[in-house]
């Protein structure tokens, strides 16, 4: 009679902001490990300096989570689904299905760090393994250092040392299959978390504009690098032209490695003119130089990088940061951005910046409001990206745009989209206005807002502020600042 081998205790793989099985390197040390693999993903509501995900990206996060969990299946696997503090949701497993072992891929916001290493050491003091890996960057936030063993603080340095360093690690392909547990422990049904807005349901556009999903991540960067790459280097100042990837939200929640989109492209290199290949692949890096800013100054989001705007004299005006909000400010390039962002919960770059420099320069209102707009309503919201980038614009980040750079809206929507496309598709009151007054309605004759059926005050409003003024207001404040770091 021969003795009944004991099976090996199951491994717990804990998904985050790695929703995807290629290029998984937790999922690859779970796969190999000979253990029976439970995949587990925690809801972690209440972590206070994370914050809970913005309503746009909860909206995301479902559709993903559904389509991680068929992925799973067709692993043989399943994906548990616990909200709760991350620890005790992990204590509880490990005790249900005797666990012995719990492995996650990296993330570096200053709440998941925090929250991680805690569990880390508080499993291996009882004698569970935990191990993390690399997967949501190219590199490592602290393998870059300048020559005295710094940080970067401004990026071309930054952009020059990680060509210097070598090409980004190759992406692991998915497992074929996962052991199953002989039992599974019980899960929440997605459902039950309610994250898809009903009343009212203000994602309906998303559905058209969007897939979440690894799968969908694949298909959009092979469609990228089949098409709009072409017209990257110019196309991706005009936000008419399809010329960017729309790949962010699916970053945001690591659906898709950026190693696995940086070697795409490098299959490309010959094909396409370099220019397109190195322009999108330094945005790549700007990303890289955000979480970069964000591991080596925790405070990104809350607080100025550059001290000096500490004092700054921020007006506080609730009326027109609703107006701002709701794309109702009279300029008609930041109401189409705005309006685009409640829409589609996405925003082109370029308007981005013409968005956020309203906000700050011409209503003088605090950039930290715009961040946690934004936050809450772009499906790509993510702790890095968008506070370096809110730092960048208001001129207090560690690589910032000069704060005198005002942009004019008007003159911006008459340069990149000059044809007004991108107006008449988000604020269509203006779809009949004639292009030579598309941006700017108030100087418009009588006869020509008549034909185009518009009144403005009644159907599109007056400049809630005027630029040439507010120009002068916010240089006027930006020299009676002390001199900072
Ligand atoms: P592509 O042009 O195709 O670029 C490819 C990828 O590079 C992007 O998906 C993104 O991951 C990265 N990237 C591109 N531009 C930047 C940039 N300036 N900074 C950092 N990474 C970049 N991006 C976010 O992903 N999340 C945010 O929350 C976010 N907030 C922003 C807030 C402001 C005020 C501004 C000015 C920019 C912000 N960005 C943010 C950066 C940028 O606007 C978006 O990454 C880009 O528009 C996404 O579209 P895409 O995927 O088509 O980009």
């Amino acid at each position: 009679m021969t003795t009944p081998t004991k099976e090996p205790s199951p491994v717990l793989l804990w998904f985050r902001k790695d929703l995807r099985l290629d290029d998984n390197h937790a999922l690859q040390a779970a796969a190999t490990s000979g253990r029976a693999v439970i995949p587990v993903y925690i809801r972690e509501p209440g972590v206070t300096e994370r914050g809970p995900l913005g309503g746009a990206q909860e909206w995301w996060l479902h559709h993903s989570l559904a389509a991680l969990q068929t992925a799973l299946d067709g692993l043989g696997s399943r994906l548990i689904l616990r909200q709760g503090n991350a620890l005790t949701v992990l204590e509880k497993l490990i005790e249900e299905t005797k666990a012995e072992a719990v492995v996650w891929n990296r993330r570096y916001d200053p709440a998941g760090i925090d929250v991680d290493t805690q569990i880390k050491k508080a499993l291996r003091s009882k004698g569970i393994e935990a191990n993390s890996f690399a997967g949501q960057l190219l590199h490592e936030p602290t393998r870059l250092r300048t020559g005295a063993g710094d940080h970067y603080k401004t990026y071309t340095p930054f952009w020059r040392a990680f060509e210097q360093s070598g090409e980004p690690p190759f992406p692991i392909e998915a497992p074929a299959k996962l052991l199953a547990p002989g039992r599974w422990p019980q899960s929440d049904t997605l459902a039950s978390w309610s994250m898809l807005p009903t009343k009212p349901n203000w994602a309906s556009e998303f559905t058209d504009m969007w897939k979440p999903g690894e799968a969908a991540a694949q298909e959009k960067v092979k469609d990228f690098i089949d098409g709009a790459i072409d017209d990257y280097a110019v196309g991706r100042d005009f936000p008419d032209r399809p010329a960017t990837s729309l790949l962010s939200p699916h970053l945001a929640l690591g659906e898709i490695s950026p190693a696995r989109i940086w070697h795409a492209t490098r299959r490309l290199a010959d094909n396409i003119a370099k220019d397109n290949v190195v322009r999108f692949r330094k945005e790549l890096v700007w990303r890289e130089f955000c979480y970069h800013q964000l591991f080596h100054f925790p405070k990104l989001r809350t607080e100025n990088w550059n001290d000096r705007y500490d004092d700054f004299p921020w007006l506080s005006d609730t009326k027109l940061l609703t107006s701002w909000q709701r794309g109702q400010t009279g300029y008609p390039i930041v109401d189409a951005g705005m309006r685009q962002l409640w829409r589609h919960g996405w925003m082109h770059n370029r308007v981005r910046m013409i968005t956020a420099s309203f906000l700050i320069k011409d209503l003088l209102i605090d950039w930290r409001n715009g961040e946690a707009w934004f936050r809450d309503t772009l499906v790509d919201a993510d702790p890095a990206a968008n506070a370096a980038n809110w730092q960048w614009v208001a001129g207090s980040g560690a690589d910032a745009s000069p704060f005198f750079r005002i942009f004019n809206p008007v003159l911006q929507g008459e340069k990149f989209d000059p044809d007004g496309g991108y107006v008449r598709t988000f604020v269509p009151e203006l779809s009949k206005l004639d292009s030579k007054y598309i941006h700017r309605p108030l100087e418009a004759p009588d006869d020509v807002l008549k034909r185009a059926g518009i009144e403005l005050g009644k159907h599109y409003p007056r400049p809630i502020v005027d630029h040439a003024m507010a120009r002068q207001r916010a240089l006027a404040a930006h020299a009676s600042l002390k001199d900072g770091r």
